[in-house]
């Protein structure tokens, strides 16, 4: 069996969204000659994360309530190298997607080493098309899902209708297929976001 990390390292100077500095992860290291403890200060969007519907939907869930199950189970990787600018209805319908699949979306992002302000994200069209399929999750090689939607309709329509979003995955090396998943958001309280370890597995698992 083979392992895959589709993780982002976390370290001072990392990409992050639009290179605003507050974005920027914060990791001090202090010793006192015996012992070594750092201390990081991050936003919850930081890396390979996933979203809870509260960051665009008020009074919307919080990430700890998006139950373990729906993060470790199969996904469909799909290729979308050839796409430019935006993933639309067009460049999706061809795949075979079913109700209750988790859908990570590998395009030319991955080869970014940079924050790239034209990354390629999901069009308004797309994902409307996604929440009427009725995918349980959708992940992205990007540290947004869309750009330049005003009202961000992509999110809106997803969240609105129970899909788990994830983002910043790095899928460089993943063909398309079928893996089995294990994301692993860390188990924070109440916030709308939370990093994640995310690992793809080239056999089923249980
Ligand atoms: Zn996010």
């Amino acid at each position: 069996m083979k392992i895959y990390d589709v993780t982002a390292p976390i370290f001072n100077g990392m990409p992050v969204y639009k290179n605003k500095p507050e974005k920027q992860p914060s990791i001090e290291t202090n010793t006192n000659g015996h012992v070594t403890e750092s201390r990081l200060s991050m936003d919850v969007h930081t890396g390979t994360h996933v979203d809870a519907p509260l960051h665009m939907i008020n009074d919307g869930e919080t990430i700890e309530t998006i139950e373990i199950e729906k993060l470790v189970r199969p996904v469909k990787v799909f290729d979308l190298t050839e796409v430019d600018e935006k993933i639309s209805l067009k460049d999706i319908q061809g795949f075979e997607i079913e109700e209750n699949d988790f859908i990570l979306f590998k395009t030319k992002n991955s080869w970014d080493t940079e924050f790239n302000f034209d990354f390629i994200f999901v069009a308004e069209d797309a994902a409307a098309h996604l929440a009427e399929k009725k995918i349980s999750g959708v992940g992205i090689d990007a540290l947004g899902i869309e750009r330049a939607q005003d009202g961000h309709p992509t999110h809106r329509s997803l969240m609105g209708s129970g899909v788990i979003i994830m983002e910043g995955l790095q899928l460089k090396d993943i063909e398309a297929g079928q893996y089995f998943m294990v994301a692993a958001p860390l188990k924070i309280q109440n916030t709308d976001a939370s990093p994640a370890r995310v690992l793809l597995f080239d056999e089923m698992i249980g």
